[in-house]
C-alpha cells in the first residue's frame, strides 16, 4: 500500500471520505473540503492510449460534424458576441468549425494527432493543433483568448486543479471559461466503462463545479443542466448497440482496404450514426413530457469569468 496521502485532484486537500466504491485498482473518495468525488490513485493514461482506444478513435475519425448538447449550450450562451475562442481537447474540431462559422476567431488543440489531421482535412481549419495545453505558451508565446472551452475533458484529468490553471493561462484577464462535465446526480444513472478510470477520474455535481471555479479565481459562474429531451435522447442512443459503427471504423482504419473501400465504409458508419440520431430524437420528443419528473440531466455546462488581476496581485508579480 502506498504511504502517499489521498489528495483531492480539485483542491489538493487531504481531508477525504472513506472509500465510497471500488473499481479494479481504484477507490472512489469524496473530498470533504470541496465535494468533488475522485478515483484514487489517479493517472491519466496519456495521448497514445487515447489514440489507440477504439471508442475515441471511432468518435474522432468519423468526423461527426453535428454538435453535442454541450457544444450547442456553449454557442447559445457565448459570453461575448465576437472575439477569439480556443477549444482545448477539441477532438476533430466540430465545435471550432461551428464557432468559426459564427464569426469567432476559433482555435482548437487536442493531444490526438489523428483527430486533428481528420479535422483539418474535413473542416479545412488552419488553427487546429495536436498539442497539450501545457505546451501552448512555448509554441504561441503570450497569445490569449476571450473564451476558453473544454468539453468533457476535466473529468479525464488526474489533476483537475492543475488543468484549470493551464486553461486560465491562455485566457485574457476578464475572459470566460466554459467547461462541460458529466453530472454525477444524473437520472437514470447510466454507468458505462467510459465513466470509470482510466477514462474518468472525477465526478461532479452543480455545487462542486461552482465551488471549483470559485477556488480557481473564477467569478459569476453559471451552470446549465442538460434538459429532459436531450437526456432521454442520450439514454436511447446509449442503449442502441454501437458495435457495427465501431467495426466499420476499425476496418476502415486497417491498412488492407483500398482508399475507395475505406471511404465507403466510413460513409456507411456515418449514415448509420445519423439515422440512429434521428430516431432517438423522435422518441425523446414523444417521451419527454411524461418522464420529465423522473429525469435529471447527465451533463453540466459551466460558464464563468476569470477575475481581473487585482492591484494586490499585480504588486505580488
Ligand atoms: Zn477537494
Amino acid at each position: 500500500m502506498s504511504l502517499e496521502p489521498i489528495r483531492c485532484p480539485a483542491c489538493h486537500s487531504t481531508r477525504q471520505s472513506e472509500p465510497l466504491e471500488r473499481y479494479r485498482q481504484w477507490s472512489l473518495y469524496e473530498c470533504l473540503e470541496c465535494g468533488v468525488q475522485h478515483f484514487w490513485p489517479a493517472k491519466n493514461p496519456g495521448a497514445d492510449w487515447y489514440q489507440e482506444n477504439e471508442m475515441y478513435a471511432a468518435r474522432d475519425l468519423m468526423v461527426v460534424d453535428w454538435l453535442g448538447w454541450y457544444h450547442r449550450a456553449a454557442l447559445d450562451n457565448m459570453p461575448v458576441r465576437s472575439g477569439s475562442v480556443i477549444d482545448v481537447g477539441c477532438g476533430n474540431g466540430a465545435f471550432v468549425a461551428a464557432a468559426a462559422e459564427r464569426g469567432y476567431e476559433a482555435w482548437g488543440i487536442d493531444f490526438s494527432s489523428k483527430a486533428i489531421e481528420a479535422g483539418r482535412r474535413h473542416f479545412r481549419l488552419q488553427n487546429l493543433y495536436a498539442m497539450r495545453i501545457e505546451d501552448f505558451t512555448t509554441q504561441f508565446g503570450d497569445r490569449r483568448f476571450d473564451v476558453v472551452t473544454a468539453f468533457e475533458v476535466l473529468e479525464h484529468m488526474d489533476d483537475a486543479s492543475a488543468f484549470v490553471l493551464e486553461l486560465s493561462k491562455v485566457l485574457k484577464p476578464g475572459g470566460h471559461l466554459i467547461v462541460s462535465v458529466p453530472n454525477r446526480e444524473r437520472r437514470p444513472w447510466l454507468l458505462n466503462e467510459g465513466d470509470l478510470p482510466p477514462h474518468h477520474f472525477t465526478r461532479w455535481n452543480v455545487p462542486a463545479i461552482h465551488g471549483f471555479l470559485a477556488r480557481h479565481e473564477f467569478t459569476r459562474s453559471k451552470v446549465i443542466v442538460c434538459p429532459t429531451r436531450i437526456t432521454l435522447k442520450a439514454f436511447i442512443l446509449y442503449r442502441i448497440h454501437l458495435g457495427l459503427v465501431i467495426r466499420l471504423t476499425r476496418r476502415a482504419q486497417a491498412d488492407h482496404p483500398g482508399a475507395i473501400q475505406r471511404t465507403a465504409m466510413l460513409a456507411r458508419a456515418r449514415t448509420l450514426t445519423i439515422l440512429k440520431d434521428r430516431l432517438a430524437d423522435l422518441a425523446a420528443v414523444v417521451l419527454a413530457p411524461v418522464l420529465a419528473p423522473f429525469v435529471r440531466g447527465p451533463m453540466l455546462v459551466a460558464i464563468a469569468q476569470r477575475a481581473e488581476v487585482t492591484n494586490t496581485a499585480a504588486q505580488d508579480d
